[in-house]
């Protein structure tokens, strides 16, 4: 068996944790198509995430960075609806980069992989993210392949960074597979213990109190 074959692909078939997630922890953030599609999967984003993409897409303002969404994957134990909590990044590494590309090699995926054996043990990759300066939030048709290729689970997501208009979004797909390239979601941002959001993306508009109920539970 080859060893390099094996790392690419992380073990992601494991079964979802049964969880919930405060609701008085979580501002909903809201993408413009929220209302006309429903994706497979609800993201959530701890903060020391958040703080860790946002940093790594500002270090370059002229040419595409990215990396690899570290976290689990849940199922909401009131509702049974599925979601992503993203815990951490891992800054991509062996990637070819130009001002409007950015390509993961298999070498990027392999140094991925090793990473997050190390530095996370039991999470799993859930998506990845990257950078489109000054070109706007969607997914390119070589981001499509690389999604499906490097991360090819239902229930794995992108989420591209604009870092000088400063938007974001998440690509995920729909019930039956479906990826738009062209229209992202909103995310649960997971506050910090100041209540202080770090969401600055101005595509995103922060959801009524009723609209963040996502994760839930009847007795908190
Ligand atoms: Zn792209």
């Amino acid at each position: 068996m080859s060893d390099s074959s094996v790392r690419l692909f992380p073990p992601t078939g494991s079964t979802p944790f049964r969880s919930s997630i405060p609701k008085r922890l979580l501002r909903f953030w809201r993408a413009p198509f929220d209302d006309n599609a429903k994706p497979l999967v609800s993201v959530f984003v701890a903060p020391a995430a958040f703080n860790q993409f946002t940093e790594h897409s500002i270090i370059d303002l002229e040419n595409e960075v990215g990396g690899g969404l570290v976290g689990s994957r849940h199922v909401d134990v009131r509702t049974d609806e599925q979601f992503v909590l993203i815990e951490g990044v891992i800054p991509a590494r062996f990637t070819r980069k130009g001002n409007t590309f950015l390509t993961f090699t298999q070498d990027t995926l392999v140094a991925m992989n090793d990473e997050l054996e190390e530095r996370f043990s039991k999470k799993q990759l859930v998506g990845w993210y990257h950078t489109h300066p000054r070109m706007g939030i969607f997914l390119s048709n070589y981001d499509l392949w690389l999604h499906d290729h490097f991360f090819p689970e239902p229930w794995q997501v992108a989420l591209v960074i604009e870092p000088h208009a400063g938007l974001g979004g998440f690509f995920i797909r729909q019930k039956e597979g479906h990826l738009d390239a062209q229209r992202y979601f909103g995310f649960y941002e997971i506050l910090a213990e100041d209540c202080v959001s770090r969401v600055e993306w101005r595509n995103l508009s922060q959801a009524d109190e009723d609209s963040a109920d996502k994760g839930e539970s009847e007795d908190e």
